[in-house]
């Protein structure tokens, strides 16, 4: 063999493993480069009305903690109505995006929203950054389109970032499996729960935390999590309940009848809700409230909320989080809603577990048996098949859904379908920093 074409293999090889390499690292936003490990909270109001949508500064804060993941810092999910973005100002190179959804979008498709206009609070957080960013948020228009609805500089050695001490709770360590940046942090928070009533939140944590874990994927993956409650008690027990004439003075101010729909519990509140969870590092917020009746609420990358004392709160919690903390949509279409065409019938929906067969392939077409017909008739014969079962997203006709059942259509399954489980499964490893 002559020297040279030993040393041709040589550069070849070295190419090769250099290319590997290289092409693996640019994948990577370098973290300690960019960011370091305390967040950036940004405060702001969306106002507007079913057309228009207004984005309005309120305030920058330092938070102590960021949950991670220090890798995969460019979500890969295509989920949320909204999406943030974070670049470099020196090299304007995009070093953080995530997607995320808004209690206001969703009061976009009420009835009142054509009537008059509205604000809600909204906080995002990012790694905190060390060097001047160029700071984006955007939503969407359509399926591959957004709109700039913020668009500017930061400076993080900026005084007016708010550098003050959290206000601080007692944190109780729920279950610990390691490192913040490579688990998935669950931060329960207690809603309407008084300083008398701390250890009956405790035990709820425990109680609905071993029936997320009883479900697939997260029952295989139970070591990925973190879970830490945050002891913030309220003044009185309980929450609003407009409809009963029930008002509460408690630390979230969360409340019934959200949308004017009895069971729809959510808070406007996410400054307060996020001054609590601010004390321990975390990835999704679960607000625990401390009512009997039914009721909940999920927002995509916003927090997940349910009751605690209902027979059902044990499936609840864990629906909610489908769409909270995975990005799923619901799967059923029998139930009242506020909504008034939540999705439109010629779109690809943004939500893995709905498709209108728009762009079916973009979904889980290729989870589908060859011999499966699209759409899949819901007979006895297709009952244990993934499919494109017609009625889901709130509409018996034009959204379809992947299995005759699943914990997003109803109280009473057997678990996650096929679709929702790997959605959830995709999620976990995202916030565990991997692929
Ligand atoms: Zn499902």
């Amino acid at each position: 063999m002559s020297r040279t074409f030993i040393i041709k293999i040589f550069l070849v090889l070295l190419f090769c493993i250099n290319g590997t390499l290289s092409g693996h690292i640019l994948a990577q936003i370098p973290y300690a480069k960019y960011f370091t490990g305390q967040s950036l909270r940004i405060d702001y109001l969306l106002s507007g009305n079913a057309t228009e949508t207004k984005l309005t500064l309120d305030q920058y804060k330092i938070e102590p903690f960021w949950g991670g993941p220090e890798e995969n810092l460019l979500s890969p999910f295509k989920y949320g109505e909204f999406r943030i973005e974070v670049y470099d100002k020196e090299t304007g190179e995009l070093i953080f995006k995530k997607g995320f959804s808004t209690l206001f979008q969703e009061w976009q498709t009420t009835a009142e929203a054509k009537l008059m206009s509205r604000s809600f609070y909204q906080v995002n957080r990012i790694p905190f950054p060390r060097n001047t960013i160029l700071l984006k948020i955007l939503k969407r228009e359509t399926d591959k389109t957004y709109v700039t609805l913020l668009e500017t500089n930061l400076d993080p050695g900026n005084y007016f970032i708010l550098n003050e001490k959290p206000l601080s709770f007692p944190v109780e360590v729920i279950r610990e499996n390691g490192d913040p940046s490579h688990k998935v942090d669950l931060v329960f928070l207690p809603e309407g729960y008084t300083s008398e009533e701390m250890q009956d939140f405790r035990d709820d944590v425990v109680r609905l935390t071993d029936s997320l874990f009883s479900f697939s994927p997260y029952k295989d993956m139970k070591s990925s999590f973190n879970v830490r409650a945050v002891m913030a008690p309220s003044e009185e027990s309980g929450t609003d309940n407009p409809g009963e004439g029930v008002y509460k003075n408690t630390i979230m101010n969360f409340s019934y009848y959200t949308f004017d729909l009895a069971r729809y519990l959510t808070s406007k509140d996410v400054r307060s809700i996020r001054d609590v969870a601010g004390n321990v590092p975390y990835d999704h917020i679960v607000v625990l409230i401390n009512a009997e009746s039914y009721g909940g609420g999920g927002i995509f990358n916003h927090y997940s909320a349910s009751t605690s004392d209902n027979y059902l709160s044990p499936i609840v919690m864990v629906h909610e989080m489908g769409h909270g903390f995975a990005g799923l949509g619901d799967e059923y279409y029998t139930s009242d809603v506020a909504y008034e065409e939540f999705y439109k019938l010629d779109e690809e929906p943004w939500e893995p577990n709905l498709t209108t067969l728009v762009d079916f392939s973009s979904k889980w077409e290729s989870m589908l048996e060859k011999t499966t017909p699209v759409p899949t008739p819901n007979t006895s014969e297709y009952a244990n098949t993934i499919g494109a079962f017609e009625g889901g997203g709130y509409v018996p006709k034009g959204v379809y859904r992947p299995y005759p059942d699943c914990i997003m259509k109803s109280n009473a399954p057997s678990g996650f379908c096929p679709v929702c489980q790997e959605a959830i499964r995709k999620m976990i490893l995202y916030y565990c920093g991997e692929e």
